[in-house]
């Protein structure tokens, strides 16, 4: 006997609609989510690429209103770090600390978090070095500051940056940046921007804080530090996986394995959002997994 047709772990934009969804499908549905509803676009400044928002909107504002919408339609959504499964088939079982639930169907949304690069972040971790502008630019107003990465977020989240730093030196491993051109665009106009291309960090200066950042040219091998009270770390993502631990099959980095319709090697097991294997990774692509991955379910208990 299950206690719901479906669990969703993540409450990120692909856990809530497919909240959302189910919700609208009538099924006992639950969201889990170990800590506040929302996922990254909590601590992401402003989004201007999700449609129907053309002047963009905060992501605070965002999750808020996926959070609310799915609510009032009935989600139940519960605070409860899920610590395993187990799941064939016939049964899924979603093991939390005290307490074993059972469900028909399963989506993992559970999203990613910021890769480290193992230059002192656990030691200066709220010290000085820092993977979210929105918490703690204002720590930083009329000083400098490094970003690490080249990618779509290290480049919005650089210039997000400048409205408080009074310079932001942007360190990237090679002369080319990975992220979107309108993004370039804006980051190359900004003065108080300068990049330091073809360069890696290796460590960070400081004592109580940090006083700069050691980096390395990887094109001469030429080491140097640049002065700054404090570094953002921006070189990508890690999926959220670790209470699954081969309970379905992964990619190389870890990211979950699924088809068209969010479909896992397991029947009734889903995938949405930044936790799956994907091409792209936007909060347009989160909703349209999650929408599908609610429908698949739905489909599956159907027939079961
Ligand atoms: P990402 O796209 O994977 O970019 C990571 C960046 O860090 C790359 O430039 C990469 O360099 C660099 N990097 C990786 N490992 C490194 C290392 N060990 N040392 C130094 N540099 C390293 O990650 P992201 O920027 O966090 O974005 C994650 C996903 O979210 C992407 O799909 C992105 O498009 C999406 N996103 C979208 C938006 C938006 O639409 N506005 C905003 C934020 C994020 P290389 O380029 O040399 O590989």
């Amino acid at each position: 006997m299950s206690d719901y047709d479906l669990v969703i772990i993540g409450a990120g934009p692909a856990g809530l609609t497919a909240g959302l969804y189910a919700a609208r499908a009538r099924m006992k549905v639950l969201l889990l989510e170990k800590a506040v509803p929302g996922g990254q676009i909590i601590i992401t400044d402003w989004i201007e690429n999700y449609p129907g928002f053309p002047e963009g909107i905060s992501g605070f504002d965002l999750a808020e209103k996926m959070k609310k919408h799915a609510e009032d339609l009935g989600l139940e959504i519960r605070t409860a770090e899920v610590h395993g499964l187990n799941l064939s088939a016939d049964t899924k079982e979603i093991i939390l600390k005290d307490e074993t639930i059972i469900t028909k169907s399963l989506i993992i949304a559970s999203g990613a978090s910021p890769k480290k690069l193992g230059i002192g972040e656990d030691k200066y971790m709220g010290k000085g070095i820092s993977f979210c502008a929105t918490c703690d630019a204002p720590f930083f107003r009329d000083k400098t500051v490094v970003a690490i990465g080249g990618g779509d977020t290290a480049v919005q989240e650089a210039i997000f940056l400048t409205k408080f730093a009074k310079k932001v030196y942007l360190v990237h491993r090679r002369d080319e940046l990975r992220a979107t051109k309108i993004l370039q665009e804006r980051a190359f106009a900004n003065e108080k921007i300068e990049f330091v291309w073809d360069t890696v960090a290796t460590g960070v200066d400081g004592f109580f804080g940090i006083e700069g950042v050691k980096v390395k040219n990887v094109k001469t091998n030429e080491e140097s530090v640049i002065k700054a009270d404090g570094c953002f770390i921006w070189v990508g993502i890690l999926p959220n996986t670790e209470f699954v631990k081969g309970a379905v099959a992964t990619d190389d980095g870890g990211f979950i394995i699924a088809d068209a319709h969010m479909q896992t090697n397991i029947p009734g097991v889903y995938a949405a959002g930044d936790v799956r294997d994907t091409p792209l990774r936007q909060v347009s692509t989160a909703v349209g997994d999650g929408a599908i991955a609610a429908v698949s379910a739905e489909h599956y208990i159907e027939n079961l």
